[in-house]
């Protein structure tokens, strides 16, 4: 078995950075993790391709460029899709409530356009694309989701973003109440990583 190269993630959000380094800690995968801060910070990418992929395919070219030729580089991309609003936020769940990208103000919009919405239409589903560049360029995406309801107000602090907003299916809290290891465990992202996983397993033969 060989050793994985070290992987450098593209993104400057901290609690994406953060969610995947549990994610790789806790699977025991020998793989370097290494934050887009080592080679400068992640450069500035417009996210205006209007696809999860498109959107991660950026981020990703955009580390590459600036990144060791033996390594990987990983882009995140993500969001959440409101069934009541045709899927919207959805890659715009960023800037849901402006330019500025403020994650309080895009989770206030929401609880505010839901207001009215009975619970048989409170479904929502997040949603997150995993774009790996290996050694020679070449592409892998992952996509990973998490299926649940939106409460009518915030509860809790736990995640980010829309978390406190985000009952996952089969619980009666947020993912803002739940402790972390459960959101570790049902994520988007942690869908995601597995499927990254699998592939990467292939790759140490
Ligand atoms: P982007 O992938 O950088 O375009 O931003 C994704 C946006 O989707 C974040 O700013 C959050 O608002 C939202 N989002 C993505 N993943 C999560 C999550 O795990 N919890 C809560 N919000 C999320």
């Amino acid at each position: 078995m060989t050793a994985l190269p070290p992987l450098y993630l593209a993104s400057g959000n901290l609690h994406k950075v953060r969610e995947l380094q549990a994610l790789a800690d806790a699977d025991g995968l020998p793989l370097e993790f290494r934050s887009a801060r080592e080679l400068g910070g992640m450069p500035t990418v417009a996210e205006d391709t209007g696809t999860f992929v498109g959107n991660a395919r950026k981020k990703a070219q955009a580390l590459r460029a600036l990144a060791p030729p033996a390594a990987w580089v990983m882009a995140d991309d993500s969001g959440i899709c409101v069934d009541a609003l045709q899927g919207a936020p959805g890659v715009e769940s960023a800037y849901f409530a402006g330019p500025a990208g403020d994650d309080l103000a895009n989770l206030q919009k929401l609880v505010e356009v839901m207001k009215g919405q009975p619970e048989g239409k409170r479904g929502a589903h997040y949603v997150c694309v995993l774009l790996v560049l290996d050694q020679q360029g070449r592409e892998h995406v992952f996509e990973g989701f998490c299926h649940g309801t939106l409460d009518h107000a915030a509860q809790g602090t736990g995640g980010f973003g829309y978390d406190p907003l985000f009952i996952p299916q089969g619980f009666d809290a947020t993912f803002g109440r739940l402790p972390a290891a459960t959101k570790q465990t049902l994520s988007h992202r942690a869908a995601a990583w597995r499927a990254f996983r699998q592939w990467a397993e292939t790759q140490r033969s």
